[in-house]
């Protein structure tokens, strides 16, 4: 591919883990399950280095796990992890920004919002004039988040 990122190498990787022996049918065993930025820079399973933010993704048949580079998450098998990590890139400059709904719902389906703090931030996710107290309650869950994000090994409930 001429930029160190070998498509070959991924899929025979991740096609190991997988039960089905067709690409197309495996990749569609795999979801996105964890998200991490790596304090050392890591190697991607396509040999691609540095990679610094980690996708972590598991295989619903066969149960098995493994971590990919955010780019290879996204070009091959399709997860939009690129938008959660623009979400907690744009939150760590200004923690008065509003998470996007991509980041909304993983978080939501990791477990680490409650239903109260998803339906907030779905409430207010388009609201620029927030009252003082709204902008405190964003303003803690978006930390809540990143001391997620920062806390490497940070795992939900499967
Ligand atoms: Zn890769």
């Amino acid at each position: 591919m001429g930029d160190g990122h070998n498509f070959r190498q991924l899929r025979e990787c991740i096609l190991a883990l997988s039960q089905a022996s067709d690409w197309e049918v495996a990749r569609k065993e795999w979801s996105l399950v964890d998200i991490s930025e790596a304090d050392e820079p890591d190697t991607c399973l396509c040999g691609h280095f540095p990679i610094i933010e980690i996708c972590q993704i598991a295989n619903r048949v066969t149960g098995r796990r493994t971590e990919v580079g955010n780019r290879c998450v996204k070009r091959f098998l399709g997860f939009r992890s690129d938008l959660i990590f623009a979400a907690i890139k744009r939150i760590r400059k200004d923690i008065t920004k509003s998470l996007n709904a991509d980041a909304i719902a993983f978080f939501n389906e990791r477990g680490l919002l409650t239903s109260w703090e998803c339906g907030f931030l779905q409430d207010t996710m388009s609201k620029r004039a927030l009252s003082p107290a709204q902008s405190a309650t964003r303003q803690r869950i978006n930390e809540k988040v990143l001391a997620a994000i920062s806390r490497r090994g940070f795992r939900g409930p499967d």
